[in-house]
Order: C-alpha cells, then sequence, then structure tokens
C-alpha cells in the first residue's frame, strides 16, 4: 500500500469519534492491506514502529522536527515555528509549507513499508551525531512525501498524532476485514493478551490465519497482560465461588512486577506493561541471583520492606521508588522485597493453563521463602469463612491491603477480571469497599486561590470496555491538597485537548478536555444513581455517579486509561453496597 492511502486514512479516522464508523474505516483499511504491511500499519496506527513495550522511540524533540520540516521545504526554523504557533500542531504546519513550497519534483510515491523502514531508521541511529542523522532523515522522508503525508510523519516522532484509537477497536475491525462479522475478536483478544503485540497478532492471523493466532502462546519480553480480580460482598460468597478449598495469600500494597528472565537477562514489566527494568536495579539483581531457572516469567508485588523487624512499609513509601530519577540511590535507601504470587512460563514452557496449585509448586521450586529480594508469598489453604476472616486480619494488622483468594483449579487467565481470583480489601466505615480508577477527562479552570494552579475541579471517568469509551462519572472539586491541584495543573498541559477527544462520551464540559491518559484512584463515600454522568447509562437516562469522591493516588505510572475501574465494574460496586448494609 502506498503511504499517501495510509494518510488518507489517518484523515479520516481524525474527522471522526464514533466508535462504529472508526471500526468501520479500520476495517476498510485492513481489507486493503496486506499480510506483509499489516503488522506494521498497526504499529503506525498508534504513531510508533514497535509494540507500545519496546523501548523503541523516535527521539525528536519539537526543535529538531522544526529544523527538519524547515530544511525539507526551503524555510528557515522561524518560520516553521510561527506558522506551527499559529496551527497548534507541527503536523499540520508541515502541510501547510508543504503545499506552499515550490517543490513540484516528481515524488516518488513511498510504500508504507518504506516510510516504516526510515522511521524504524531514525529510532536506531545513536552516538556521536545523532541529532543531525535524525533531522537530516527525517528532512529526506518529508521531501518525499505529498502534503496530507508529510503531516502526519511529522506527527509521529512529537507523539501528537491522535488517532483515539484502543486495542479493542483495532481487534474488532481486523476480525471485520478478514470475516463477516466481529466474532473473532475473542480469539484475536486473547492472542492480544498474551503477547501484548498487536502487530505481532494481526500479522499472524493476515499470514497464517485464525487457527494459529488460537495457538499463541506467550513469550518471554513480551508482557503479558495482568491476570486481575474480581470483588465478593462477604466471606460466604468466596466459598460459593472458589470451592471447597482454596488458597488465600496476602494483598500487598505495593506495585506489580512482571519479572522476564532468560538466562542472565532480565526484563521488568508495570502493571500497566510499561518496561521498568532501568527503574529497579535492585529488583533485576535479586532475580539473576535468587531465581532458579534457565528462563521464566513471573508475577510478585514489589514493596518495601523491612527485613529485620518484618514490617511492611505504607504505600506511600513504596511509592518513592517510582521516581525516575536517583534510581540506583533511591534502591539502597528504600530497597524492594518482591512477593511473587504466580509463574507463567518456566524453561521453554508457556505454564499458564495448568492450574494454580501446580503453578504455585513450579513457583516454590524456583522461589525460596527465605529469599532475600524474590521471596514467595505466603500462602495458606482455606476452608471455611473463620479462616478467610483470620487470615484477613492477621494481613491487616501486619499493614497490608487484605487478602487474595484463588481458586485451586483455575488456569492463568491474561488480561482477564474473573472469580479465579477473589480480592478483598480493608474498608473503613462510610466508604465504598473499593475505590475506583477514573480517568481524568478534563478540568475546570480555577477560582480564587485556586486561580494560581489554573485548576479548580476535575472531570473524571470510567472505562466503558464493551464500547471502548470513556465515560463520565464525577467531578471532583474538594479532597486535593495544593500540591495535588498543582499536579494535575502540571500533567494537565501536556495532555491537553483542543476539543473532546474520541472515544470520550460525556455530556458535561469542562473548561478544557483533556486525552484520556491519566489514571486517578478516587475514594467515594458511595455510587449512587444520577442522570448528569454518562457511567452506564440505561434506557431511562440514568447512569452512575461517585459521591464525596476525593483523590486516594496518582497511577500515572501504573495504569493506562483502559485499565481504569471499567462500567462493570462500577455497576458491582453499586449492588454490592447493598449487600454491605444489609449484613
Ligand atoms: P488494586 O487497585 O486493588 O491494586 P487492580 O485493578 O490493580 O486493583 P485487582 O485485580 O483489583 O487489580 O487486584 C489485584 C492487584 O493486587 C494486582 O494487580 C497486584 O498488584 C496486587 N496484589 C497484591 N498482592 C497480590 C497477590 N498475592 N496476588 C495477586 N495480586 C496481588
Amino acid at each position: 500500500m502506498k503511504f499517501s492511502k495510509l494518510a488518507e486514512y489517518y484523515e479520516k479516522l481524525e474527522a471522526t469519534s464514533k466508535r462504529l464508523e472508526l471500526i468501520d474505516i479500520l476495517s476498510k483499511l485492513f481489507k486493503e492491506s496486506n499480510a506483509d504491511e499489516i503488522g506494521k500499519i498497526c504499529y503506525l496506527l498508534q504513531g510508533r514502529v514497535a509494540p507500545f513495550f519496546e523501548p523503541i522511540e523516535l527521539g525528536m524533540a519539537e526543535n529538531m522536527v522544526a529544523v527538519a520540516v524547515a530544511r525539507a521545504f526551503n524555510k528557515e526554523k522561524a518560520d516553521v515555528i510561527k506558522v506551527y504557533r499559529k496551527l497548534g500542531n507541527m503536523g499540520k504546519a508541515a502541510e501547510e509549507l508543504s503545499n506552499n513550497s515550490q517543490l513540484t519534483t516528481n515524488k516518488p510515491q513511498l510504500s508504507v513499508s518504506e516510510v516504516f523502514g526510515e522511521l524504524l531508521k531514525i529510532s536506531r541511529f545513536s552516538g556521536e551525531g545523532t541529532v543531525e542523522k535524525k533531522v537530516s532523515a527525517l528532512c529526506d522522508l518529508l521531501k518525499k512525501l505529498d502534503p496530507i503525508s508529510a503531516k502526519h510523519v511529522a506527527n509521529i516522532p512529537l507523539g501528537t498524532l491522535r488517532l483515539g484509537i484502543g486495542a479493542p477497536t483495532v481487534l474488532d475491525s481486523l476480525s471485520l476485514a478478514k470475516h463477516k462479522d466481529k466474532t473473532l475478536r475473542p480469539v484475536l483478544e486473547d492472542a492480544y493478551n498474551k503477547t501484548s503485540d498487536l502487530g505481532f497478532v494481526a500479522q499472524t492471523f493476515f499470514k497464517k490465519g485464525i487457527d494459529v493466532v488460537r495457538k499463541t502462546e506467550i513469550i518471554v519480553g513480551n508482557p503479558v497482560r495482568p491476570a486481575l480480580a474480581e470483588r465478593l460482598p462477604s466471606a460466604e460468597e468466596a466459598i460459593k465461588r472458589l470451592g471447597k478449598e482454596f488458597a488465600g495469600e496476602p494483598k500487598f500494597d505495593g506495585f506489580r512486577v512482571q519479572v522476564h528472565l532468560s538466562g542472565s537477562s532480565v526484563k521488568l514489566f508495570s502493571r500497566n506493561l510499561e518496561n521498568t527494568t532501568l527503574a529497579f536495579p535492585d529488583i533485576v539483581e535479586g532475580a539473576k541471583k535468587e531465581i532458579k531457572a534457565k528462563s521464566v516469567i513471573l508475577e510478585g508485588e514489589a514493596i518495601a520492606f523491612n527485613p529485620e523487624t518484618h514490617e511492611f512499609l505504607p504505600f506511600q513509601e513504596t511509592s518513592k521508588r517510582r521516581r525516575k530519577y536517583k534510581v540506583d540511590e533511591m534502591a539502597k535507601k528504600l530497597p524492594l522485597v518482591l512477593f511473587a504470587f504466580d509463574i507463567l512460563y518456566l524453561n521453554g514452557k508457556d505454564i499458564t493453563e495448568k492450574p494454580y496449585k501446580e503453578r504455585r509448586k513450579l513457583l516454590e521450586s524456583v522461589v525460596s521463602k527465605a529469599g532475600n529480594i524474590i521471596r514467595i508469598a505466603e500462602e495458606k489453604k482455606l476452608k471455611s469463612a473463620k479462616e478467610i476472616t483470620d487470615f484477613f486480619n492477621e494481613a491487616i494488622s501486619e499493614g497490608l491491603e487484605g487478602l487474595m483468594l484463588k481458586k485451586l483449579d483455575s488456569p492463568y487467565i491474561a488480561g482477564g477480571r474473573g472469580f479465579h481470583w477473589v480480592k478483598f480489601k480493608r474498608s473503613q466505615a462510610g466508604q465504598l469497599t473499593d475505590s475506583v480508577d477514573c480517568v481524568l477527562l478534563g478540568v475546570y479552570s480555577g477560582k480564587g486561590k485556586r486561580t494560581e494552579f489554573g485548576v479548580g475541579g476535575l472531570l473524571v471517568g470510567v472505562y466503558d470496555n464493551k464500547k471502548d469509551e470513556f465515560v463520565s462519572i464525577s467531578r471532583i472539586g474538594t479532597g486535593l491538597t495544593d500540591d495535588e491541584f498543582r499536579k494535575i495543573s502540571e500533567i494537565s498541559k501536556h495532555i491537553r485537548a483542543e476539543h473532546k477527544p474520541a472515544r470520550v462520551n460525556s455530556d458535561i464540559t469542562p473548561s478544557f478536555w483533556t486525552e484520556p491518559k491519566v489514571v486517578l484512584e478516587i475514594q467515594a463515600d458511595e455510587i449512587t444513581r444520577s442522570p448528569i454522568h454518562t457511567a452506564g447509562r440505561d434506557k431511562e437516562g440514568l447512569g452512575y455517579a461517585l459521591r464525596f469522591p476525593r483523590l486516594v493516588k496518582f497511577r500515572e505510572n501504573d495504569k493506562q486509561a483502559e485499565d481504569a475501574t471499567t462500567v462493570f465494574e462500577v455497576v458491582k460496586l453499586y449492588s454490592l453496597q447493598f449487600s454491605h448494609y444489609k449484613k
């Protein structure tokens, strides 16, 4: 496919925010694509040249792109900056300058693969003279493109190609392109949950067919989308779901880490599948020394822990390790222990299909209880409500968050929230039993004292994973400290949107919209029905809203917008609060 054709599709995708239209356009695009380019197209749609978890970036700041655009269209950098300021987008500036330039040479009509190859080349330049090499390669590329193509290519290095297409939308469209309907989505989704690589899934599907996609296995180095827990109102309910005997483990309040080890190479991934290897040198070292396997993928919760006193430190302490600077100093000051709770891959084999009890045995064979940095999480086999309550109280008294109950015969379900894992979290009187992870959708300008922050309130939403859209659930004006208002103000500068972003469904309009990217953990007293919000809105026009919401913490580092609480979970939490009252 010619890149100019793909650019035409980019234009169409940019012009709509309706999901069904997005799927219609995407499936037409995929129908026109061949098996060799479909993977690349999937990456390019996300503005990337590799799956999102690979730290392969074009690495060009605004200034560098401006120089490349200037050189490509025989202008001065100052001219480019002027047009950029006027239009508010570097791609649009490149388009306008390309249109106005006198360059009438015959453009070669590059293919998608050629443009992809050039961008990949730019991402790989390193060492001396990198800046110049990148600028001149981008300049050469822009010269060969038509104005619309130049617009989109110039936006890629800056991360400003905002098509707002989520993975579920791409998967639906792939199914529709190759099949008469969307029914292949679950198979494609399963492969995506195991590999986190849309390009790989699309290419396998196009090249080898759905039966090969069905056999997709997890791969060391590709983060696996995490298994997630359900909530239940009582220990009695849990017993009904989990059977006669089940496992209980403490719920540690730290952050989830997926360790990928192969020989002496170790990669770490966060809850939202970001590569965090460089942030935790102590865990990397611990994994190399203390995991007894040739290759492994295991999961655990990293938490600041005092080995002398056996004291678990509160989340506020552990979270200091998420900073990206002074990494080595912090690793010494605040060492972490990784409490391993699951194993997904061992010595060349995907073991996610094995039942929990067998995985646990394998986990015990590679990690010891007495490890210094990598330790196995405590586990107790439980049978009764009393045993659950006792273990829960024990965990709470040790300063932990609660309990995880796990079904003994359940496989590891990548990317799935299900009753194979049930969580019980401590809660305080007058609060919902769980917090809600919301996505920042917009900001209200500050009045009075808050004028100085530029933020007086927030509009937040949750994720509707069926429709792949973000729906409003609350406005938050109080319950934030001055520092938190300042932080929101800083964050929102980078994600401010000119108009309501694609995939956002809200009747309420804030002072300005933000791209749905940042997740905030919100604690509320109650969930109520509300005609104002679009979360879970029914035929009568009633949605759900949070009552007395307040910010618990920023989760911008470990959750993507699509990992926020879903509408389905909100409805569950809403009904759980009634069974809570009945007790
Ligand atoms: P939360 O905000 O409660 O961490 P979540 O959406 O990240 O919610 P849940 O499915 O609700 O995920 O709870 C599972 C999370 O609990 C895991 O992501 C992990 O970080 C943490 N966790 C702590 N201890 C355990 C354990 N023993 N087994 C599994 N997960 C654990």
